[in-house]
C-alpha cells in the first residue's frame, strides 16, 4: 500500500519544489535574540523573530521558569479540567484579564487553538461570523469548525464589511472578526471603526491580538488600547509566543460568560494538556517586566520609527505600517528570494514573501523590529539592505 502513496507524495513534495515554494529551515544553535547564530549561515542579525520585546532569552524570565520547575515540576500530564489546573495557570489567567482589561481569560496551549476553538461553542446555525479576508489560518480553521453561516470582508473594507453585516441581518448573532495587526503588511486593524459598525448592527467583535499585544498601543495592550476601547472588545485571543516571551500557549480574553462557556465547550482547551507551569511562571514575569515600567515597550516604538525613517529615506518603499512590522516592497517574486538570499550573505536574517502568501505581484521583505536591535544593528540592516538594493537596481 505504501509504494502508491509514497509515489504520490513523492510527486507533489517534487511539485512544491518546482513552484519555488518548498519550505527549508535554518538551524539555531544560540538562544533566540537579536543576534543569533545558525547552523550554516554563522553568527547573522534575526529580523524575522516575533522576538518583539526582546523576552525570548530574558534572564528573569529564565530565572522565574526555572523556580517554577523546581517548585511546580516539569509537566501537568492533565486536561485542565481533570487535573492540569495550577495555581500559576490560574494566577495568569487573572493577569492576562488585568493587563488586557477584560473580565477573564481561557489559557490554550497555543493561540492556533484558541481560535481553533472559540467560535464553535458559541455560535450555531443561526448565526453569523463576518471575517476579514486577510485573517490568520487558525480563525479560518476555527471559522470551518463552527456551523455558523460565512461572510467576508476585504482586508481592513469598512464599506464591504458594512454590506456583509447587511447581509447577515437575520442571523440571530453576529460577530466580526479580525486580527488586530495584519502579518504581512504590519497594518492595525481600524477596531474604532468595527466597533462602531458592530454596534450599529448589533453584532460582537473578536479579535486577535498576536501581533499587537506588547507591541501596539502606547504600553503595549494592543489594539483595545490604541483606539481606546479597553473592555469594550467581547473577545481577544492573542499568544505567549510572540511578544510575551516567545515560547508557548495562547489565550483568549473576555467576557465572562464568554469564557466561562469556553471552560465547558472548547474542543482544544477540553481535549488537549495544559501548558507547563514554567511557561506560565514566566508569562507571569513577562506581565510583571511589561507592566513595571515602559521601557520595553518605548524601545520598540522608536526602534521601529528609527528604521522605517532610515529606510525610507534610502529609498525603500515601505508599506504604511504602525506595528514593529515593516513590508519592504520588492513586487517581484524572484527579486525577493534573491534579496533575501544576498541579505543573508550580509549577516542579515529576513524574509522574503511572495504569492501565494501575499497577492499576486507583492512581493517583499518582511522585516521586523525588536526592543533587542540595537541602533548599530538597525543600522547595519539598513546598509545591508541599501548595498542589496544598489546591487540587485532596486536602489538607484
Ligand atoms: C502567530 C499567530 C497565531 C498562532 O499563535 P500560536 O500561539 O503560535 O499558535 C494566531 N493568530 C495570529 C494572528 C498569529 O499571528
Amino acid at each position: 500500500m505504501y509504494d502508491n502513496f509514497q509515489k504520490y507524495l513523492q510527486k507533489e513534495i517534487q511539485q512544491i519544489k518546482d513552484d519555488g515554494l518548498y519550505k527549508s529551515e535554518r538551524v539555531i544553535i544560540t538562544p533566540q535574540s537579536a543576534a543569533i547564530k545558525t547552523k550554516d549561515e554563522g553568527d547573522v542579525l534575526n529580523f524575522c523573530a516575533n522576538n518583539y520585546l526582546g523576552l525570548a532569552d530574558n534572564k528573569e524570565l529564565i530565572q522565574a521558569a526555572k523556580d517554577a520547575m523546581d517548585a511546580r515540576g516539569y509537566g501537568m500530564s492533565s486536561v485542565r479540567f481533570i487535573c492540569g489546573t495550577g495555581d500559576l495557570h490560574k494566577e495568569l489567567e487573572k493577569r492576562i484579564a488585568e493587563f488586557f482589561g477584560t473580565e477573564d481569560t481561557i489559557l490554550y496551549a497555543a493561540c492556533f487553538d484558541a481560535n481553533g476553538g472559540v467560535f464553535e461553542p458559541l455560535l450555531g446555525e443561526q448565526d453569523a461570523i463576518i471575517s476579514d479576508a486577510l485573517n490568520h489560518a487558525s480563525i479560518i480553521d476555527g471559522v470551518r469548525l463552527c456551523k455558523a453561516k460565512r461572510f467576508r470582508y476585504a482586508n481592513a473594507d469598512m464599506a464591504d464589511l458594512e454590506q456583509q453585516l447587511i447581509a447577515a441581518k437575520d442571523c440571530r448573532h453576529r460577530i466580526i472578526c479580525t486580527d488586530g495587526v495584519f502579518s504581512m503588511d504590519g497594518n492595525v486593524a481600524p477596531i474604532d471603526k468595527i466597533y462602531e459598525l458592530a454596534n450599529k448592527y448589533n453584532a460582537l467583535v473578536m479579535v486577535d491580538e498576536s501581533h499587537s499585544a506588547g507591541v501596539v498601543g502606547k504600553t503595549g495592550r494592543g489594539t483595545t488600547e490604541q483606539y481606546n476601547l479597553r473592555g469594550k472588545v467581547e473577545i481577544l485571543t492573542g499568544t505567549l509566543g510572540k511578544a510575551f516571551g516567545g515560547a508557548v500557549g495562547g489565550f483568549t480574553t473576555g467576557k465572562k460568560e464568554i469564557i466561562e462557556m469556553l471552560r465547558q465547550r472548547s474542543r482544544p482547551y477540553l481535549f488537549s494538556n495544559s501548558i507547563p507551569p514554567m511557561v506560565a511562571a514566566a508569562a507571569i514575569k513577562t506581565l510583571d517586566i511589561i507592566t513595571r515600567d515602559n521601557k520595553l515597550q518605548d524601545t520598540l516604538h522608536e526602534n521601529t520609527n528609527y528604521f522605517v525613517e532610515k529606510m525610507k529615506a534610502a529609498g525603500f518603499d515601505i508599506k504604511p505600517t504602525q506595528s514593529a512590522i515593516c513590508a519592504v516592497m520588492l513586487y517581484d517574486a524572484p527579486l525577493s528570494q534573491k534579496f533575501a538570499a544576498e541579505l543573508s550573505n550580509e549577516g542579515i536574517y529576513v524574509t522574503g514573501f511572495y504569492y501565494p502568501v501575499v497577492p499576486k505581484g507583492q512581493a517583499r521583505i518582511r522585516v521586523q523590529v525588536s526592543a533587542a536591535h540595537t541602533h548599530a544593528q538597525l543600522d547595519k540592516c539598513v546598509e545591508a539592505f541599501i548595498k542589496i538594493g544598489k546591487k540587485l537596481g532596486t536602489l538607484k
